[in-house]
């Protein structure tokens, strides 16, 4: 019975990020609003055969059914994403109100985390929409006053590196977004989410370097289209968010994270 009710809320939470795939993608184009979904490529409205979660991708090969041009595999990947943190999300809380909140911060997450990726900024509109939902959450849901004091103390390290580097090192993207992330997680956990996307970002950076490297790029292929260097611009919201997210899964608190969570 509970795999059935695990089964769906996964498929729930795919839905939901096949409508996240839209936002991100056409935020900003003025075809936000257009009703149905279409192909990118011709312009042929879909059915609904073709617009399942997961499933057609899957059944299409990657194709649209009318001109075969390659749909982006982001599509796929976003929708079962989503999918697995609705259901981590929800094995952790269970079915209350406040699983809806969190619910809602993870999909904004995932929306900022593709369109960073995909543009390297990140829109005022989206880390508007986190900051007054994890306001909202905090109000319900925890003490007010110490997580919005976390929103400013923990987003200025952020704005202020933009300033030093002007806008060189960090956009000022970044700060907003830990703004949002400190009213929803608080001083404690929000720091170890800064502290988390620093080690994320930096294993990341080594990563990718090696990746770009010439002998490594005959194995990634075409993974990474472009060589990474020194010099790359990596978005740094995916690992503020990874960050977050762990650290509100684990409950992992700042000095959980320096001096290991078996002394507290
Ligand atoms: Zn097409």
């Amino acid at each position: 019975m509970e795999a059935i009710v695990y089964f769906f809320v996964f498929l729930f939470g795919s839905a939901i990020g096949s409508f996240l795939n839209v936002a991100a993608f056409r935020y900003n184009t003025g075809v936000f609003f257009r009703p149905r979904s279409f192909c990118f490529s011709c312009g042929k409205n879909l059915s609904w055969r073709e617009n399942i979660p997961l499933l057609s991708f899957l059944r299409q090969r990657g194709r649209c059914r009318g001109c075969k041009s390659a749909i982006s595999s982001q599509y796929f990947i976003v929708e079962l994403a989503t999918g697995i943190l609705f259901l981590i999300v929800f094995l952790k809380e269970g079915l209350l109100i406040k699983t809806l909140f969190i619910w809602a911060i993870a999909s904004i997450f995932m929306v900022i985390a593709i369109y960073d990726i995909r543009h390297k900024i990140i829109p005022d509109g989206f880390a508007g929409l986190l900051a007054v939902t994890a306001l909202l959450y905090s109000i319900f849901y925890a003490p007010l006053g110490e997580h919005l004091l976390a929103a400013f103390l923990l987003s200025a390290p952020l704005a202020a590196i933009f300033l030093f580097s002007k806008g060189t090192w960090m956009g000022l993207g970044d700060g907003k977004l830990m703004f949002g992330i400190g009213l929803f997680l608080g001083i404690s956990e929000g720091a170890a989410a800064l502290l988390l996307s620093f080690w994320i970002g930096a294993a990341a950076g080594i990563i990718l370097l090696f990746a770009g490297m010439p002998g490594a790029r005959r194995i990634f292929g075409k993974l990474f289209k472009k060589k990474m260097t020194l010099k790359s611009e990596i978005p740094f919201g995916p690992f503020l968010i990874t960050g977050a997210f762990c650290a509100y899964f684990f409950n992992l608190g700042f000095f959980d994270l320096l001096f290991g969570p078996s002394l507290f």
